[in-house]
């Protein structure tokens, strides 16, 4: 038995057993991980799909999953491989590849204009682990690493990180909905956001549900605090990415957000930042 602190769940995991987040697990008395290596998905994709405007526009980046989350969104786009699933489909279905062909495989796509490797569609940093050691590689190739994250992460894992650019997600302004809806830790959200804007490029990301998070008031106090961390050097830095809500997975008892409302609140967002953008719309 031992107890995981790589996120808010801290995990009491049972010898063999997997955490919340189906990949981590327990062996000889230490916690693992357990999707090490198992890619669900890769893809050459442009950078703006990441979404990440302000980090080299117009370039590609080739863009890998495993499988694994710790939150619960019941609107989860990525549910397949994010939860409610079996790990051992998940390995049979992916391909492994290790840190250095994973770099191997991004150099050649150089010629197509890949400037790196992203961390995305799961929850990179359950597997943080595969995370550290292929930027490490990578940068010793010249490749830039880029992680999309919902930011859940303990300080002892977003300080060991050394990647180039992040978009975080910021998912409201409010703890219950991180607790009550999605499961999670809207403090620890912040604190990684505020560490790493001062080390790397950041850009954050906040979905807007009908009736959860879509106040005035939400957006003018996330974004507010957003341009709180810029702090004087290089001001209103951070880019905010305001998405629209489609229904789907286990949320299906609203419509899509109106694009109205989407313009509406990156407008008030406007008032505290200067690079606001408007995603599914
Ligand atoms: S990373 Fe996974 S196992 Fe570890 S605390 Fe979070 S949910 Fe639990």
């Amino acid at each position: 038995m031992a107890i995981c602190n790589v996120c808010h769940n801290h995990c009491d995991i049972k010898e063999n057993a997997l955490g919340i987040c189906m990949s981590r697990r327990c062996v000889d008395g230490s916690v693992k991980s357990d999707n090490y290596g198992y890619i669900t998905s890769i893809a050459l994709d442009p950078i703006e799909k990441k979404p990440l405007r302000m980090f080299y526009p117009g370039t590609k980046i080739l863009s890998v999953g495993s499988y694994g989350c710790n939150l619960r969104c019941p609107f989860c786009q990525n549910n397949e491989i994010s939860y409610g699933l079996d790990p051992k489909i998940m390995r049979r279905v992916a391909r492994y590849i290790s840190p250095k062909e994973l770099v191997n495989i991004a150099l050649s796509c150089r010629d197509d204009g890949n400037i790196g490797i992203a961390f995305t569609y799961n929850e990179p940093l359950v597997g943080y682990e595969y995370v550290t050691d292929t930027t490490r590689i990578a940068k010793e190739h010249g490749l830039k690493t880029v992680l999309v994250s919902n930011g859940c992460a303990s300080k002892d894992i977003y300080t060991q990180l050394e990647v180039d650019a992040m978009n975080i997600d910021l998912k409201g302004f409010t703890d219950e909905y991180y607790r009550d809806v999605l499961r999670g830790d809207r403090r620890m959200v912040m604190d990684f956001i505020e560490y790493s804007a001062r080390r790397c490029h950041v850009e954050v990301t906040c979905l807007i549900v009908p009736g959860l998070n879509d106040s005035d008031e939400e957006i003018q106090e996330l974004s507010s605090w957003l341009a709180s961390l810029n702090d004087g050097k290089g001001k209103k830095e951070i880019a905010l990415h305001i998405s629209r809500f489609f229904p789907q997975f286990r949320m299906r008892d609203r419509d899509a957000t109106d694009v109205g409302l989407i313009y509406h609140l990156a407008d008030l967002a406007r008032d505290h930042l200067e690079n606001v953008f408007t995603g599914n719309c």
